[in-house]
């Protein structure tokens, strides 16, 4: 395994960069993809978040109110993993938050209401999401114990995608876009149009605060950042976040979360009104580049 802190000294960091994201992808595609990342546990204010590895590169993530000691999850697909610290961390699990009916996703839904202690609700924006009870919209809102959620309607990936806005008094907000907004990329256009991503990216997810924190449903960072490089080759804030993401994936750390401030500097998706990116889809138009390098990205290697 290489080792980026003695291999490229300061200074040399610049130039060394393109050789430690080609090994760092290198890394990513030689056998650690299966490693996925260890669970972690990031606290705010009144508020905890713990990072559940799943599948081969799926999230799940434990929301937890510190007053009230209650608990939501999101899209646990893995739920023997998800009652396991719940157990651990003593809480009470009494929601599921659904981003959308993938089986990588959803798949886990029923098995958790059944096998969980607690009535749980099911939270969704889809039908076709296993054990919904609490079907939601735009806009709606409901509480973790002291904790706000707010959700926000995100179609496109799928017609019922539902990114969840999560918020204490006291601390930056956090939100869960599972497979609408990753780092530095976006989710497949399967049940929707370019005019609706940008609508989710550039209007919804776009005009949260700066400070907003993102946590995404899948560990796609370095693969994203291969493709962003692509478009935006002089881009130097994406040239440091490979070059960070390398290093959080060399000790087997998760890449999440970023904020909606660093999304706006590295991901194309999100940088679709920039000149840089039209001229590299040769458009002029936000939505015509938007589909331009979606298209593109489909058939990246
Ligand atoms: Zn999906």
């Amino acid at each position: 395994m290489f080792n980026l802190a003695s291999k490229y000294l300061p200074g040399r960091v610049v130039q060394g960069l393109s050789a430690v994201y080609f090994k760092g992808l290198s890394f990513y595609n030689n056998g650690l993809r299966n490693s996925h990342s260890s669970s972690a546990e990031y606290k705010f204010e009144g508020m905890g978040v713990t990072v559940l590895p799943a599948l081969s590169d799926n999230y799940m993530y434990l929301i937890v109110d510190e007053n009230t000691r209650q608990a939501a999850v999101v899209d646990p697909v893995e739920p023997d993993k998800v009652l396991q610290a719940v157990e651990r961390e003593n809480v009470n699990l009494t929601k599921i938050l659904t981003t959308h009916h993938h089986w990588d996703h959803a798949g886990g839904n029923q098995e958790l209401v059944k096998k969980s202690k607690n009535t749980i609700q099911v939270f969704g924006g889809d039908d076709r999401i296993g054990a919904l009870t609490n079907k939601v919209q735009d806009g709606d809102s409901f509480n973790i114990g002291d904790t706000k959620v707010e959700c926000i309607y995100t179609p496109c990936h799928t017609s019922g995608h539902i990114c969840y806005l999560v918020k204490t008094p006291c601390q930056d907000p956090v939100v869960f876009t599972g497979d609408t907004l990753f780092i530095a990329g976006c989710g497949r256009f399967f049940e929707g149009t370019a005019e609706q991503m940008c609508v989710c990216l550039l209007d919804k997810l776009g005009n949260l605060p700066g400070n907003t924190r993102v946590f995404c449903g899948h560990e796609y960072t370095l693969q994203n950042l291969k493709f962003a490089k692509h478009v935006e080759p002089n881009n130097q804030e994406i040239m440091k976040k490979i070059q960070w993401a390398c290093d959080k994936r060399e000790k087997g750390e998760p890449t999440v979360p970023s904020t909606i401030s660093e999304e706006k500097l590295i991901n194309p998706f999100m940088r679709v009104r920039e000149t840089t990116v039209q001229h590299h889809a040769s458009c002029s138009d936000i939505v015509e580049t938007m589909r331009t390098i979606r298209k593109e990205k489909d058939n990246f290697k």
